[in-house]
């Protein structure tokens, strides 16, 4: 089914004034107006849900898992164990052994990087990464390939914002040791063909690690249709706490990276002459992990589940469409990455006004966008800006809300005309 049918399918199932209700954020008012949320990309609203399956823990079952026979103990441990398997079925992993609790993408990709990347990587040998890159899939990278006397490769992305096929592609040689790329960019909203580009680097014995933190809150994924080696992504994008994210991996290699970190839970026996580690997922999960994190996560994809990624990925869609076309016919402002596959947002910029100042005069109406470099310096090297004002949407997000951001660049407009 095309994107448009499914939403034909699924309109009436997405009730966004009944989801609205459920994110009890959504009813604050800022500087007097009613909060209009356009800041998802920099991470997302929390419903009852996910609030409420942290209060429960904290109030209830509050105790160190793994660790002691007493019930808040198996109930915290059972607690985590079962988030675990909702992340595994949310991405379709395998096994739980390959999914791995960290504390957000950032540090998924660093775990990679430092342990999988350490040791496969070495002088001369080549990371690719694509021009399109989130800093955090950038500077693990360049710290390796330092540290390494390898080199960092990157593909540049063209006036759109497209990663362009071909030239993926021809930059993969022999000297190729792992691809590293975006989902989706969070600075241009570009969708990568991820699984295109996969196949690519498997023709060379390539693994790949995708940062999908962009992804996640929009798209079902599916790693093992991906075939990704390594996808990482942050709970928080996905209407889940701060502070937890997941790396997966394929088992085998996993199984073939030495630890990340060393401490409790990742060892099976210490003495002092020697340690031998524990199982996956363990062996990568050193100290007392995020508990209440794990089980806010789980909460966050029981409710994601229950509104429906289809439905939710097809009405973003028509809510980008609407935004994409109300913004290019105003006058005097560009939006930058016009990739014919986006998600979720559009970026801008808005002739004599500096994003700052556009994000400033935002604010006071009560729309809260995202202004700056959003952490891709490379990506407004590319196109010769400082910065851009984001508009980053979400489910919940309506067609009033964008009518708010148009009528708001207006004002900037007026005010700096
Ligand atoms: C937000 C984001 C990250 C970093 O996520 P953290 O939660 O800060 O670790 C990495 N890549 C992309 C594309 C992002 O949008």
């Amino acid at each position: 089914m095309s994107a448009a049918e499914v939403l034909r399918d699924t309109h009436a199932t997405l009730d966004v004034a009944r989801i609205r209700e459920d994110f009890p954020i959504l009813r604050e008012r800022v500087h007097g107006k009613p909060l209009v949320y356009l800041d998802n990309a920099a991470t997302s609203q929390k419903p009852h849900a996910v609030i409420d399956a942290l209060v429960d823990y904290y109030t209830h079952y509050n105790a160190n898992i793994h660790r002691a026979v007493h019930l808040l103990s198996t109930r915290a441990t059972a607690a985590c164990d079962t988030a675990r398997d909702k992340v595994r079925r949310f991405i379709n992993a395998a096994s739980t052994d390959e999914v791995i609790f960290v504390r957000g993408a950032t540090e998924g990709i660093n775990l990679v990087a430092q342990t999988h990347g350490r040791r496969n990587i070495g002088p001369g040998d080549e990371v690719l990464i694509s021009g399109l890159e989130h800093h955090s899939n950038i500077v693990p990278w360049q710290m390796l390939c330092d540290e390494k006397q390898a080199r960092l490769r990157v593909v540049s992305i063209d006036d759109r914002g497209v990663v362009p096929l071909n030239e993926f592609e021809e930059a993969l040689s022999e000297r190729t040791r792992l691809v590293a790329i975006s989902h989706v960019s969070n600075a241009l909203g570009t969708v990568n063909p991820l699984a295109d580009m996969i196949q690519m680097a498997h023709r060379w014995n390539v693994p790949v690690v995708v940062d999908g933190a962009q992804a996640i809150p929009h798209m079902r994924i599916d790693v093992r249709a991906l075939d990704a080696d390594f996808y990482a992504f942050s709970g928080h994008k996905l209407f889940g706490p701060t502070g937890i994210g997941v790396l997966y991996g394929k088992k085998a290699l996993l199984e073939a990276m030495p630890p990340y970190q060393g401490g409790g839970d990742m060892i099976r026996s210490v003495t002092f002459e020697k340690t031998t580690y524990n199982d996956l997922p363990y062996k990568f999960e050193a100290g007392t992990p995020d508990i209440a994190g794990i089980i806010g996560l789980g909460a966050a994809i029981d409710y994601v589940n229950d509104v429906g990624m289809e439905a939710i990925s097809a009405y973003e869609h028509e809510l980008l469409e609407y935004a994409t076309a109300a913004i290019s016919q105003l006058k005097g402002v560009r939006i930058i990455g016009t990739a014919p596959n986006k998600a979720s947002v559009i970026s801008f910029v808005v002739d004599n006004a500096h994003p700052h100042d556009v994000g400033t005069v935002l604010d006071r109406e009560g729309i809260a966008v995202r202004t700056g470099h959003h952490c891709a310096q490379p990506v407004m090297d590319r196109f010769e800006i400082a910065a851009t004002t984001r508009a980053s949407l979400a489910f919940y997000n309506t067609r009033e809300e964008i009518d708010a951001l148009i009528a708001g660049i207006r004002r900037v407009q007026e005010f700096f005309s």
